[in-house]
C-alpha cells in the first residue's frame, strides 16, 4: 500500500528531518503533482539536498483515485490519538495509521492543500511556527484555527502535538494550474527555509489574520451580503449577513472560507472572521 506513495531522500548530512505531505484531501491534486515534480528535478539533479533528509507522503490514494475528497472519513479530521479507533473500518484508518508514524523523528511539517473556489493562496499556521511562516512569502498566513473545536484531528495540529513546527498550505483553487506553480514553489522555500536545499526567492511580507470568531448558519433565509471570497475586507458596522437576521461586522474583519449559505444546511459554518495583526 505505501509503495510510491512515500518518498524518503537523505542527503547524507545532518540537519533538520522534513516531512511534507499532499493529497490528504482525494480532489487536491495540487501537492501531489508539485511533489511529483519536485521529486523529478531532484533525481535529474536540478536540485541537490545539502543538509538533511526529506521525506513525501501521498495521503489519501483512493480518494485521489476517484478524484472525491475522502471515502469515508475527512483525513484530516482523525489525525488523533485519543478515541482513534473509533474510525476503525473506514476506508482512510489504515492508511492515517501508518501516516502518523511518519512524523516521528521528523522536525518540521508541511501539508499541501487547495480549495473549492479560487482564492490567494495562503498559510494556516499557530503561534509557534508563525516564524516561520512569515519566511515564506505567502499572501496570507491565518492562525487562531486552535480555538475552532470544528477543524481539529487535521495533520498540522497533529504534527504540533508531536513537537515538530508545522504548516498548511493552501495553495488557491482545486483545478487552477497556479495552485500546482505555488505548492511547487512553496516546497522549495520550506525546504530552503530549513537549510536543505538552496533556493532564492523574493522575501515578501504576508498579512497575518488573526481568527477571532465563526458564524453558523442559523436561518434558511441567511445570506452574505459582502463579496463570497477569501479575504473580503468588511468594515466593522457593515451588513455581514443578510435575511430575517440582520448581522453586522463587529470589527474590521476579513472573511475566511465564506461559502454561499444556500449550499449548507442549518447549524453549518457560513464563514470565519479573522482580524488583521
Ligand atoms: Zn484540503
Amino acid at each position: 500500500m505505501n509503495n510510491n506513495t512515500v518518498f524518503e531522500f537523505d542527503s547524507g548530512n545532518p540537519g533538520p528531518s522534513i516531512l511534507i505531505f499532499g493529497g490528504i484531501h482525494g480532489n487536491e491534486h495540487c501537492g501531489v503533482k508539485a511533489i511529483k515534480m519536485f521529486m523529478k528535478n531532484l533525481n535529474s539533479g536540478r536540485f541537490t539536498l545539502l543538509n538533511g533528509k526529506v521525506t513525501f507522503a501521498f495521503g489519501n490514494i483512493p480518494a485521489l483515485e476517484q478524484n472525491v475528497r475522502f471515502i469515508d472519513k475527512d483525513m484530516n479530521r482523525i489525525f488523533v490519538d485519543d478515541n482513534f479507533d473509533e474510525f476503525k473500518g473506514s476506508s482512510e484508518y489504515e492508511r492515517v495509521s501508518f501516516l502518523k508514524t511518519l512524523f516521528e523523528g521528523k522536525d518540521a511539517f508541511l501539508d499541501l492543500h487547495s480549495a473549492k473556489s479560487p482564492c490567494l493562496d495562503f498559510l494556516i499556521s499557530e503561534e509557534e511556527s508563525l516564524i516561520l511562516a512569515s519566511e515564506l512569502s505567502a499572501s496570507f498566513i491565518v492562525t487562531g484555527w486552535k480555538n475552532f473545536s470544528e477543524v481539529a484531528g487535521d495533520t498540522e495540529n497533529y504534527a504540533l502535538s508531536k513537537g515538530l513546527k508545522a504548516l498548511t498550505y493552501e495553495a488557491g483553487q482545486h483545478d487552477d494550474m497556479i495552485s500546482v506553480e505555488n505548492s511547487y514553489s512553496m516546497i522549495l522555500k520550506f525546504l530552503s527555509a530549513h537549510g536543505i536545499i538552496n533556493y532564492t526567492f523574493v522575501k515578501r511580507e504576508a498579512k497575518v489574520l488573526n481568527l477571532k470568531t465563526l458564524y453558523l448558519k442559523t436561518h434558511k433565509s441567511d445570506s452574505i451580503a459582502p463579496k463570497i471570497e477569501n479575504f473580503t475586507f468588511v468594515k466593522k458596522d457593515e451588513l455581514l449577513i443578510d435575511g430575517d437576521r440582520q448581522v453586522r461586522a463587529p470589527f474590521d474583519c476579513y472573511l475566511v472560507f465564506p461559502c454561499d449559505p444556500n449550499g449548507i444546511k442549518i447549524g453549518e459554518t457560513i464563514c470565519f472572521l479573522a482580524e488583521l495583526i
